[in-house]
């Protein structure tokens, strides 16, 4: 079983029941729906189709809901598609006008006013690029730089200008209520700039009585880069958005901005997501480069908690083969870590309470005594987000009678979580745990079980006790 989660993001190739099921089967743990594309009705319609594999097949497949966020697209067009060619001139005009190849209307004046000659402008998720060669008080001309197509409501990208939206539009709110009511699991907030535009998603969830949906906040600019820290401390995790850092920052840059940003994410035991053209060849071919490959292991080798498909899977030819493909590549690199020089790294000089003591000590025993699993019983999902932290060498069975809790935890790495019914006392809990991980993981007689909980459960609420146990 795998250690290192993926997620799945759903799109027209990936809508119906059988595709989605056969995902989650190869080993998609999260399922994610971007609601800068989808639709409302498509992604109830998803939802429900992943609660009903989730009980069909015994599973806690997690969800996820992108944010829109404050992105910026160019106006209505008189064509679905406009080609823009090499060389040739266009003009950005703020105003309420219908655009073509020569004139293409933008929504911001201060588009126009901060942006300097010389300027680079990406339309279209960076498929064309613009220079910006003269202007005016209402124009921007700009010579094409390559040939490409755009659509109405292309993204805009002007790496060099900050325009100071607004974080949370209407849409969006509509979003989180939508969240809300479907009890997702996951909010990833896209173009997050500052740890405000988190407080800010923060209180509207706290307005709804929402205190479980986890927030992971899109790096993908240069200011969420010089606010790191801040954002890090108020969200649950990020995904490195590799596709726009490269367009804003460029992409000889993204490297060592995924290697800084995994290491402080798993510094400060925050969720850490690699996302954006993994197997971008596989949206087309049955197979990954040697290339595509590398990248994946070179992120499951920095022990990232997941990493996302996103074309891949919601708009290519293979969305099932790639998810094969990638389980493929997790385990066999998987299979290389030195677990045990791991722990040593990672708990190199640290100062630990009574529950992360444990925590430590469940994965030093489980790496020693090559168990199968530990088994955590866990209420808030705090004691499995600390074994997790730890990186075991097993998987880390999260038991709780709470499947919110629980599918919160479906993207930490090794976690595998799983509900279980009420128990009074330790002796009972143990017991309906031990007996679930003996079925979901079909362990044998002689395979051993490191098991963590409270003791006495009535009376404790933080994890006291640990026990090693041979299957029977
Ligand atoms: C990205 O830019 O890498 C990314 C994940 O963006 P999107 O939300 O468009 O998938």
């Amino acid at each position: 079983m795998n250690k290192t989660k993926m997620i799945g993001t759903l799109g027209p190739s990936s809508c119906t029941y059988e595709v989605i099921r056969d995902m989650i089967i190869s080993g998609v743990d999260v399922i994610r729906i971007n609601m800068a594309y989808a639709s409302f009705g498509f992604a109830r319609d998803a939802i429900l189709n992943v609660r009903k594999i989730n009980l069909e097949y015994g599973l806690e497949t997690g969800i996820m809901l992108d944010t829109r966020g404050p992105d910026i697209r160019i106006g209505g067009l008189i064509k679905p598609n406009i080609k823009l060619e090499k060389n040739k001139m266009v003009r950005l005009v703020y105003g309420d006008i219908i655009g073509d190849s020569d004139i293409i209307p933008v929504p911001y004046k201060e588009i126009i006013v901060h942006s300097k000659i010389g300027d680079e402008i990406y339309l279209n998720n960076a498929e064309i690029k613009l220079e910006v060669i003269n202007k005016d008080e209402e124009t921007l001309i700009c010579s094409i730089k390559n040939d490409g197509i755009i659509k109405p409501d292309s993204t805009i990208n002007i790496p060099n200008v900050n325009l100071n939206m607004k974080f949370l539009s209407n849409y969006d709110k509509e979003v989180i209520r939508f969240a809300v009511m479907m009890q997702v699991d996951y909010l990833a907030l896209s173009h997050v700039k500052e740890e405000l535009d988190v407080l800010d998603v923060n209180d509207v969830l706290i307005g709804l009585n929402d205190n479980n949906i986890e927030l992971i906040s899109k790096i993908e600019n240069k200011q969420a880069l010089e606010e790191i820290d801040k954002i890090l401390k108020v969200s649950d995790g990020i995904i490195i958005a590799r596709g726009d850092l490269g367009i804003e920052l460029g992409i000889e840059k993204v490297p060592g901005i995924q290697k800084k940003l995994t290491k402080l994410a798993n510094e400060k035991e925050k969720i850490c997501i690699i996302a954006t053209e993994m197997l971008a060849t596989m949206e087309e071919n049955s197979k990954p480069t040697r290339a595509e490959v590398s990248d994946v292991a070179n992120a499951v080798l920095d022990k990232t908690d997941a990493l996302m498909l996103g074309k891949e899977t919601a708009n290519g030819n293979y969305p099932v083969e790639t998810v094969k493909i990638m389980n493929k590549i997790i385990d066999e690199i998987e299979s290389d870590i030195d677990y045990n020089n791991l722990l040593l790294e990672i708990s190199r000089n640290e100062n630990i309470n009574i529950s992360k003591a444990i925590a430590y000590s469940s994965v030093d025993s489980a790496n020693r005594v090559k168990a199968s699993a530990i088994v955590c019983s866990t209420l808030s999902g705090a004691t499995a987000k600390d074994i997790s932290n730890y990186r075991p060498s097993c998987p880390v069975v999260a038991v709780s009678p709470n499947a919110k809790v629980v599918r919160g935890l479906s993207i930490n790495y090794g976690i595998v979580p799983l509900s279980v019914g009420l128990a009074e006392t330790t002796d009972e809990l143990v017991e309906i745990s031990l007996e679930a991980t003996k079925r979901l993981l079909k362990l044998k007689s002689g395979d051993k079980v490191v098991i963590v909980g409270s003791f006495p459960l009535e009376s404790v609420n933080y994890t006291n006790f640990m026990k090693i146990e041979e299957v029977k």
